[in-house]
């Protein structure tokens, strides 16, 4: 479940996200689109527990983002970003095995199997000792989501995760990206893969100009009601 309410954010004076506001029942799959400068990441970093916000209230199942204890909240959380942040010292599996330790304080030992059992079904095992940059963009990007479902999260967040790649890549990581959803993890992307969020979104949130000016299910994409939405997907498609 996720609760926004008012949610007001600044930076210094600006106003970056103006008192949005979403209530959806079940997350499942929830694809944020919109233009460039909109708010979409700062609305997802607020999400993630990352930031904090000026104004209003944001629940996600039973955390309340403003009483809550943050630092334990970011450890239900996994996050996912543009350019995977992979440690570039550390090889695929120690990337992994070291946010385990962080997060759930389980020595490394006892993480082999789930690491890779996870990077097995990403098609990543035989990378396991490698380092970030001895693998492909979308190889490290999967490494990323891996590293992210490793914690067994209870929502995971994406910011734009095939931005950084060319199309062939994207291919396989919006892939992998679906088998999230075939495992039913509740997810949350921020993508401009328009085709892509039709296909597996549940819900489409649009932000624009530091509102969410339209959202509901798919359908929106068919049936923009807003001037804003219509342009926006206009120009995208
Ligand atoms: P894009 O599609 O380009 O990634 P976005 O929708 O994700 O854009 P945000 O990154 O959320 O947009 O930015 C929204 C606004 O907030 C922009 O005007 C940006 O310059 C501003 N902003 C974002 N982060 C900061 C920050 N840390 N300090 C000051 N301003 C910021
Ligand atoms: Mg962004």
């Amino acid at each position: 479940e996720l609760r926004v309410n008012k949610v007001l954010k600044k930076y210094a004076e600006n106003i970056v996200l103006n008192e949005i506001s979403l209530m959806i029942s079940e997350v499942n799959v929830v694809a944020i689109i919109g233009p460039s400068g909109g708010g979409k990441s700062t609305f997802l970093r607020l999400l993630a527990g990352l930031e904090e916000y000026d104004g209003g209230n944001i629940m996600i199942n039973e955390h309340n983002l403003s009483k809550d204890d943050l630092d334990s909240y970011r450890k239900k959380v996994g996050y996912v970003f543009q350019d995977n942040n992979l440690f570039p010292h550390l090889s695929v599996f120690k990337n992994i095995s070291l946010v385990l330790e962080k997060v759930h304080d389980r020595p490394e030992k006892d993480n082999k199997d789930l690491i890779e059992g996870l990077l097995k079904q990403y098609g990543l095992l035989e990378h396991k000792d490698k380092y970030p940059h001895q693998i492909s963009g979308g190889q490290a990007q999967r490494a990323s989501i891996v590293r992210a479902l490793a914690i067994n999260p209870e929502i995971l967040l994406l910011d734009e995760p095939t931005s950084a790649l060319d199309p062939a890549l994207t291919y396989e990581v919006l892939q992998s990206i679906k088998k999230l959803k075939d495992n039913n993890k509740d997810f949350i992307i921020v993508t401009h893969e328009i085709g892509f969020a039709k296909h597996i979104a549940d819900h489409i949130v649009f932000i624009d100009n530091q509102k969410i000016i339209e959202h509901g299910s798919v359908d929106i994409l068919n049936n923009p009601k807003t001037e804003e939405l219509k342009k926006f997907l206009d120009k995208v498609l």
